[in-house]
């Protein structure tokens, strides 16, 4: 038992999207990003919205949620969701799992790709609610306060609906700072350029770590330092963060768990003779791995 128990790593597929290339590489230009990521006729390219299965023990930690499907169907259109159903529910119960089982859900922040998820599907004429009944929701107080009370800016990237539906749960956990931990077997830190207090989560396995990025490094063409999204709040700090962060997942040979890559869920990180830096030993398929 305690930190002797073997933990498991679980890739969960969620609904996918098709968004906009251009605004997914800030200022990339169109004949580098088409290479790594080939447009469709309306310049959009799939995005996968992963999360990640914690389990040890009785624990069954949720980390994100996905996008899901709360929209109504007009919206789920304008964003580009690709599947009708819920496609976390249907990903955990092809592991044994329903919604009732997950302990613990960690939510990066609070943008909708990542936490619509924990919201039941849409239905006409009812109210959102949400899932997950016996689970704790963990979001740093930061990207909590962000969430109710955006910036014009990022406005249209919460539901509004969402953040009293935490509140009212009893259920919600704000983290103040990076010493307030009440998950064992995980280290939490925040970043800010993406999003203020962005989580970035690190699972501590018996061997392995595996850390979820979240949109400090959404998959793997942004593992490319100066490589960034249109909707990063503060570019050149998140350039910084991804530095520091995937400096020492290259030094200390750790996993880096990517939630919008289409095809590979995870890699470890190479820095080059020349200090570029690389996604290495890529896995497509995670399933109930011991790390
Ligand atoms: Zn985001």
């Amino acid at each position: 038992m305690g930190l002797d128990a073997p933990v498991y790593v679980s890739a969960v597929a969620g609904n996918s999207q098709r968004l906009d290339g251009g605004a997914m590489f800030g200022n990339a230009p169109r004949a580098l990003w088409s290479r790594w990521c080939p447009p469709d006729e309306e310049n959009r390219i799939p995005l996968a919205c992963r999360a990640l299965l914690v389990e040890w023990e009785d624990r069954r930690v949720l980390l994100e949620a996905g996008i899901g499907t709360f929209f109504p169907p007009r919206l789920r259109a304008r964003y580009g969701v690709v599947e009708q159903e819920h496609v976390l529910l249907r990903s955990l119960a092809e592991l044994g799992l329903s919604e009732e089982d997950i302990t613990d859900v960690i939510l990066s922040h609070l943008h909708f790709d990542h936490a619509g998820g924990v919201l039941a599907p849409h239905e006409e004429g009812r109210p959102p609610r949400l899932l997950f009944p016996r689970a704790r929701f963990f979001v740093s107080e930061a990207a909590f306060e962000r969430a109710e009370h955006p910036h014009p800016r990022d406005r249209a990237s919460f539901i509004p609906e969402l953040q009293p539906l935490l509140r009212q749960s009893g259920r919600l956990c704000l983290l103040r700072d990076e010493q307030d931990v009440r998950l064992p077997r995980f280290r939490l830190r925040t970043s800010h350029g993406h999003t203020p207090g962005l989580l970035l989560s690190e699972v501590q396995g018996q061997h392995e770590t595996v850390l979820f990025v979240s949109d400090l490094v959404p998959g793997r063409p942004w593992v490319h330092l100066p490589i960034t999204m249109g909707y990063d709040r503060f570019p050149e700090l998140l350039i910084d963060e991804k530095a520091v962060i995937l400096g020492e997942m290259a030094a200390r040979g750790g996993w880096v768990f990517y939630t919008h890559d289409p095809e590979v869920a995870m890699s470890r990180i190479l820095r080059t003779e020349d200090g570029r830096l690389l996604a290495v030993e890529p896995q497509t398929e995670v399933r109930r791995r011991p790390i």
